[in-house]
């Protein structure tokens, strides 16, 4: 191991469950092509498990838990945790969440860049790690708890500055959706990890650490971050950059859904109806200025885009973390639910089970559509109605999910794999890709969305690298991007413009989440997007303050590779798990109906997806990334990465012709 190890910690602690023991691994030798976090992760899944294979809930399944290489420093908004699994819940496998919160900071102070869990308690267990001692701990008091209580004892036995990671019922019951929470406000949701903890039979892991993190250049680090969080509360800064900074402080995620929902991006009525709802006030802004408490922000951030709520009267008293744009969407939008209480309501019932809101809403907009449908009806739900704006019957149905309680064990497959019992038609009012239904994103409003949506390695999710140039509809950007006019027409198909853009993101949103800092600020809201030059100075940032850190020289393009590193690793596991080429063609209603909708940019209705013209797209996508016609990659391009290993896993699989 390197003498001294600056930025990162050096170490990856590796339990197994199974055997109850632990070992430690030397991580230097990854820092310079993985960075640490989310690309750090994908090696480390790609190399210890048969990722052809292996049933996410199986024992021979990990889940693999980091920061980052500036996490826990005085960089802005550095408190992200990452964690990387093979996932349950999407057809592809791939399972990766992030969120943020203080967790990850701690995982370095505890002295590690990941800690790596695989195998099954024999009993239900937590793990309580203080730097180097690592104890194995019932939980059989803990099973059955939700996430708030079980985060209350655990501060209560270890301390309050005890960090602390846990699943609830949701989780210990296999739902697939299931979710991993941190604090009162941080969900690491989508693709199932929670039930990847309960198929372990771990319910928590607990964390104090009292490690320094070494910098490089510790004076110029803490100059730079210093000037970088000047620049990103400053309002001159750039129209957009001020506006979004000003509304994520104010009113987080959701004050943004109206400037989301400018080209119809925001879906309404499962996706029946998209742009701007005249009903969603109290779920937008009205929330927090009536019911909201204090903002919150997560480790080092200047943003506070959390905040909690109190309702104490009414029928809906409840209290906790606020909702992001996605759980509001995913029940109010999509479910037609403008009651801003009953939204909180299952927002805060969600996250004390467990369980993903995005994924949960996704279950009922489903069910509302079929039952509109005629295709299903009450019986189909033990005798509770699913209709349009039904919040009641969500509030019901929600503990039998958690529970898999009589129809809430066939909800708690998911809206993909409930659905696809009731055959063909039933599933095209499934909005899905790769088996998992999209985030709160209406993928007709803009072409690179949708392309970027259909390829992502895990399913339907804007975190996989939705264009900002694009949606955000600042042209010169989205040229500076790509070297092409078109790509900033959000109408465009063409095909190179189109998958330059795509690959560009999607390469750079692996970095926040490997440097375990926020994707907010640092490229996926429209800061730093106002022009050209502020993405220039958004890269500058990036490459000084990690060579303060590090004392390793990483170039723009360096990053750029890393970012594509990881993407491929991505694409190699879920093409060994099955996926095709038709796993990356819209869903069925973008390709088969136009989505009326009132917004101001953009045709109305948004037209349906031109196949003959995607397909064109998705040809050159291909061609850039250098995958093969049907989506897999080549060897030589994986070759090009430093990534033979890949290449030889494929050959193996027969999946690789030897190019
Ligand atoms: S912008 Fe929001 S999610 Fe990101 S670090 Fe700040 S408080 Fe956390």
């Amino acid at each position: 191991m390197a003498e001294k190890v600056y930025g990162n910690m050096g170490k990856i602690l590796r339990i197994d469950l199974t055997s109850r023991s632990y070992e430690i691994e030397d991580s230097t030798k990854y820092h310079q092509k993985w960075l640490g976090g989310r690309a750090l992760n994908h090696i480390l899944l790609f190399r210890d498990v048969d990722v052809a294979t292996v049933d996410p809930l199986s024992p021979e399944n990990e889940i693999i838990i980091s920061c980052g290489t500036l996490g826990g420093t005085s960089f802005p908004c550095s408190g992200r945790t990452q964690a990387t699994f093979l996932a349950p819940l999407n057809y592809s496998g791939w399972g990766d969440t992030n969120c943020g919160g203080h967790f990850g900071p701690e995982i370095k102070y505890a002295g590690y860049d990941a800690i790596v869990i695989r195998g099954k308690a024999a009993q239900p267990t937590y793990l309580y790690i203080e730097d180097t001692k690592v104890n194995f701990m019932a939980a059989g008091d803990l099973w059955g708890k939700g996430t708030i209580d079980t985060q209350a004892e655990l501060l209560a036995k270890h301390g309050e500055e005890a960090r602390t990671m846990v699943i609830g019922q949701a989780g210990e019951n296999l739902v697939r959706f299931a979710n991993i929470r941190t604090e009162l406000t941080n969900s690491m949701g989508r693709t199932g990890g929670g039930a990847v903890f309960g198929s372990k039979n771990l319910k928590a892991l607990a964390l104090r650490g009292t490690n320094p993190i070494h910098l490089y250049k510790p004076k110029e680090f803490f100059e730079i971050t210093k000037k970088l969080q000047d620049d990103i509360m400053d309002p001159q800064f750039g129209m957009v950059h001020g506006m979004v900074y000003k509304l994520l402080s104010q009113y987080g995620t959701p004050g943004m859904t109206h400037a989301v929902g400018q080209t119809g991006m925001v879906p309404i009525k499962n996706w029946n109806q998209c742009g701007i709802w005249d009903q969603d006030k109290e779920l937008v802004t009205y929330w927090a200025d009536e019911w909201g408490i204090r903002r919150e922000s997560c480790f080092r951030c200047p943003i506070h885009c959390h905040a909690s709520y109190a309702i104490e009267k009414g029928l809906y008293p409840t209290r906790g973390g606020g909702p992001e744009y996605e759980s509001t969407v995913a029940f109010g939008h999509k479910c037609l639910v403008s009651d801003g209480r009953k939204v909180l309501k299952l927002n805060a019932v969600c996250n004390d089970y467990g369980l993903d809101t995005v994924s949960c809403g996704a279950v009922f907009s489903t069910l509302m559509e079929l039952t509109e449908k005629g295709l299903v009806d009450r019986s189909f739900t033990d005798g509770i109605p699913v209709e349009w704006g039904g919040a009641d019957s969500m509030i019901k149905l929600v503990p039998r999910i958690v529970f898999r309680e009589g129809c809430g064990d066939k909800l708690a497959e998911g809206a993909y794999r409930l659905t696809k019992p009731l055959g063909e038609e039933a599933l095209r009012s499934v909005y899905h890709q790769k088996g998992m239904v999209a985030t709160g994103v209406e993928t007709r409003s803009t072409i690179g969305s949708m392309l970027q949506f259909a390829v992502s390695p895990r399913g339907a999710h804007h975190l996989s690298g939705l264009p900002t140039a694009e949606w955000i509809n600042i042209p010169a950007v989205a040229v500076y991007t790509t070297g092409f006019e078109e790509a900033g027409d959000i109408r465009s198909y063409h095909p190179e413009a189109k998958a330059r853009l795509v690959q560009y993101y999607e390469n750079l949103f692996e970095l926040p989440d490997s440097m375990g800092i926020c994707k907010f600020p640092y490229g996926h809201t429209g800061m730093w997007h106002d022009r050209p030059e502020d993405m220039e100075k958004l890269w500058d940032y990036f490459v000084k303050s990690l060579y303060y850190a590090t004392g390793i020289s990483y170039t723009k393009e360096d990053l750029m590779d890393i970012g594509e590193r990881a993407y491929q690793i991505e694409r190699a596991v879920i093409v060994m798990r099955g996926i095709k080429r038709e796993d990356d063609m819209p869903n069925w209603k973008c390709l088969n109906e136009e989505c009326p909708g009132e917004h101001p940019i953009g045709p109305v209705p948004l037209p349906k997806i031109d196949k003959e013209k995607y397909e064109k797209v998705l040809d050159k996508y291909y061609e850039i990334r250098g995958w093969t016609k049907e989506g897999i990659p080549t060897r030589r391009r994986l070759e090009e990465l430093g990534l033979a290993e890949a290449a030889d896993k494929l050959a193996n699989k027969g999946l690789l012709s030897g190019t």
